[in-house]
C-alpha cells in the first residue's frame, strides 16, 4: 500500500533538477532528448523545465555576444530558482557581413521575431553576392549556471560553442525548421536546413554541438 502524498509536495523523483532558461517548449524538447539516459538518476520527462515551470522569470538579452546572453539568462534562472540552469544564444552569422545579423539575427528586419522578413532583407542585402561569397554559419553559446552553495562559496558557469556551416541560397527552400534555416544549406548537403528532418539538423545543428559539448559539465553539476 503507498502512503498518499501531501497535498502541495513533489513525488520523490519529481523536483525539478534542472532548468532550461527559455520559453520555447520545442527547445526544451530538443533538450530533453539530447539528455535522455545522458545523466545518471536523472528523469528528463520531470526533473528538466522550463523557466516558466521553474517560476523563472524573462531575461532581458543585454549582452554583446552569443555567450554574455546566454549567461546572463543562465546566471538569472540559476539565482532565481537555486537550481542548475542552462541557456542557450545563437544566431546566423554571415561570412561578407562580418558576422551579422549575429545577435540581431530575430530582428534584423526591425520586429522581434519576424521570420519572413528577416530572411527577406538578407536575401535582398546579398542579392549582388556571388556564390563563392555566401558562407555563413548558424552560432550557438550554451552556458551553464550552477547556484553558489551557500557557503560563501562562488556561482559557477561554463559555456561551450556550437557551429552549422554552410553557403547562403538565393531563394528559400523546404517547408521545416523556422528562421533561416530555408536559406541555409550545410557544407556537403545540397538541401538547405528547412528541408532536413528535425532529427538530421539536430545531428549537425549548432545547438546540439553546443549542448552536447556541455554534457560533461551538466553532469557533473547533477551529481
Ligand atoms: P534564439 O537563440 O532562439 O533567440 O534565436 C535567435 C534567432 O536566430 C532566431 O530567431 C533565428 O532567426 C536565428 N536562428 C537561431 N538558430 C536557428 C536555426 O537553427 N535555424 C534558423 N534560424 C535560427
Amino acid at each position: 500500500m503507498s502512503l498518499p502524498v501531501p497535498e502541495g509536495s513533489v513525488p520523490d523523483g519529481a523536483a525539478p533538477r534542472l532548468v532550461l532558461a527559455t520559453h520555447n517548449k520545442g527547445k526544451l524538447k530538443e533538450l530533453r532528448e539530447l539528455l535522455r539516459d545522458q545523466v545518471p538518476g536523472l528523469d528528463v520527462d520531470t526533473q528538466v523545465v522550463d523557466a516558466a515551470a521553474a517560476g523563472a522569470p524573462d531575461v532581458v538579452e543585454t549582452g554583446v555576444t552569443f555567450a554574455e546572453n546566454s549567461l546572463l539568462k543562465a546566471r538569472a534562472v540559476a539565482d532565481a530558482t537555486g537550481l542548475v540552469a542552462i541557456a542557450d544564444d545563437s544566431g546566423l552569422a554571415v561570412d561578407v557581413l562580418g558576422g551579422a545579423p549575429g545577435i540581431f539575427s530575430a530582428r534584423w528586419a526591425g520586429r522581434h521575431g519576424d521570420d519572413a522578413a528577416n530572411l527577406r532583407l538578407l536575401l535582398d542585402q546579398l542579392n549582388d553576392v556571388p556564390d563563392a561569397h555566401r558562407g555563413a554559419a548558424f552560432v550557438c553559446a550554451a552556458a551553464l549556471a550552477v547556484p553558489a552553495a551557500g557557503d560563501g562559496g562562488a556561482r559557477r558557469e561554463v559555456v561551450e560553442y556550437g557551429q552549422l556551416e554552410g553557403v547562403l541560397l538565393r531563394e528559400p527552400r523546404g517547408a521545416g525548421g523556422f528562421g533561416y534555416d530555408p536559406v541555409l544549406q550545410p557544407l556537403g548537403e545540397d538541401r538547405s536546413c528547412a528541408e532536413l528532418s528535425p532529427s538530421e539538423k539536430n545531428a549537425i545543428s549548432h545547438r546540439g554541438k553546443a549542448f552536447r559539448a556541455l554534457l560533461p559539465a551538466i553532469v557533473e553539476a547533477l551529481k
